[in-house]
């Protein structure tokens, strides 16, 4: 059994053929897929996704790439649907620095908000950081979450070793697959496989050599088999261990078994 820690499924590049990828998954051995929230326009279809499926579970969240997007209700909303629906954790949220033009003081206000939200309901984190790690940590020290995920990981091995200490797991997706990546990949074949997450962030960051293809929650198998390459456990051992520290940290229905 597997999970894709990270996936846009709700996104509308799916929408033709959505039903055939989940079948697919399920015939690999992809139990669970987690889908995090992007803008609170579109907070209603991600429900509607979700909601009637044991495979697919949500996060809410208000993402940093997109503050344009992001209205001053937002957060209220975001503390409503949270109450009402409750997702298996707050995301995809945190600080984007890379970006062009990117407004350090707002995107921090609006993180710090939604730290506060799942500190209140006590559910962990899905983190977006990039060229932010020390001032994503210093925030997790001051908003004591329960713990998460920081999505699609590249920071250094002293960020990775903070983030455990403050209960996170590590995501790693389709860069595991690129020669190139050699950062990555000694990182990850050394770090302790109980703060590993697997994830595609499907659509996007496609697989080596699928450059500018849709990127899919299958690519599960391949990211698996790339890790496993690198490390030393057996694959089976590294598929049970990263499906564990998934279904932990975000209480799902599989884990509770
Ligand atoms: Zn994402």
């Amino acid at each position: 059994m597997l999970i894709d820690s990270h996936c846009h499924f709700d996104f509308n590049v799916f929408d033709a053929d959505r039903a055939a990828i989940l079948a697919r998954c399920e015939q690999l051995g992809i139990s669970n897929i987690i889908v995090p929230g992007v803008t609170a326009k579109r907070w209603d279809n991600l429900l509607s996704l979700t909601q009637g499926s044991s495979q697919l579970h949500n996060a809410l969240g208000l993402h940093p790439m997109f503050m344009a997007e992001h209205t001053a209700a937002d957060i209220s909303q975001l503390n409503d649907y949270v109450a009402r629906f409750n997702p298996i954790a707050i995301g995809e949220i945190g600080l984007d620095f890379y970006l062009e033009h990117h407004d350090k003081a707002s995107q921090t206000a609006l993180f710090e908000q939604q730290l506060e939200l799942a500190v209140k309901f006590n559910l962990p984190v899905i983190l977006h950081v990039r060229k932010a790690h020390d001032a994503v940590i210093q925030l997790l020290k001051k908003h004591r979450v329960k713990g998460g995920i920081v999505h699609a990981f590249s920071g250094s091995e002293q960020h990775a070793l903070l983030y455990i200490k403050l209960g996170f797991l590590l995501g790693i997706g389709g860069t595991i697959t690129y020669d190139k990546a050699t950062r990555v990949r000694r990182l990850f074949s050394q770090l302790p496989l109980t703060a590993i997450a697997l994830e595609t962030d499907a659509p996007d960051m496609p697989l080596q050599g699928q450059t500018g293809q849709r990127n899919s929650p299958e690519s599960i198998v391949t990211i698996l088999a790339s890790l496993s390459a690198l490390r030393p456990e057996s694959t089976d051992l590294i598929a049970k261990t990263t499906t564990q520290n998934v279904s932990q940290l975000l209480a799902l229905p599989s884990s509770l078994d």
